[in-house]
């Protein structure tokens, strides 16, 4: 799912020579879920990847199976000021507005509410200036 996902977004990626690379464990591993809406997911998540990022940059993919399935996201964009993270989650909440385009600032709120239809969990680090990591985990 993520690999179809990374291939279909790369050439939005492609125009700001974002480079989005996956490292997925050898492990395999299932989980239950519904497909449209992972995928729902992991593209709002690689969206705002790209969209925070400033050119030339990497979007990183690792995929691991430790006791859950873990999918870290992470890109070296321009990050969300710490005073500021608690509110990303919150339905039309954007971050640093003078650089917002067109959002609507839903995309965490939904995600939020996905992950844990799923009865998995989200988090967010984020430091202005060198990148966010967002860790979703989910019960295989
Ligand atoms: P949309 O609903 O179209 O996705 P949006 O991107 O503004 O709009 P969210 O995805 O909910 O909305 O994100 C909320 C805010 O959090 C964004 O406006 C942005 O300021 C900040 N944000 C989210 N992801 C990142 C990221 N990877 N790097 C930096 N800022 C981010």
């Amino acid at each position: 799912l993520i690999s179809d996902i990374t291939r279909s977004m790369q050439s939005i990626a492609d125009k700001k020579h974002i480079l989005i690379s996956s490292n997925f464990s050898d492990d395999t591993t299932s989980i239950i879920g519904d497909y449209d809406r992972l995928r729902q997911l992991f593209i709002i998540f690689i969206d705002n990847a790209i969209k925070y990022s400033p050119d030339n940059t990497k979007v990183l993919i690792d995929i691991s199976i430790e006791n859950n399935l873990k999918v870290v996201i992470q890109d070296q964009g321009y990050g969300i000021p710490k005073e500021e993270l608690p509110y990303v989650w919150d339905r039309f909440y954007k971050a640093d507005k003078s650089r917002n385009s067109g959002g609507t600032g839903l995309g965490l709120a939904i995600a939020k509410h996905l992950v844990e239809l799923h009865n998995g969990s989200i988090s967010l680090q984020s430091d202005v200036g060198i990148g966010t990591t967002v860790i979703i985990e989910l019960p295989v």
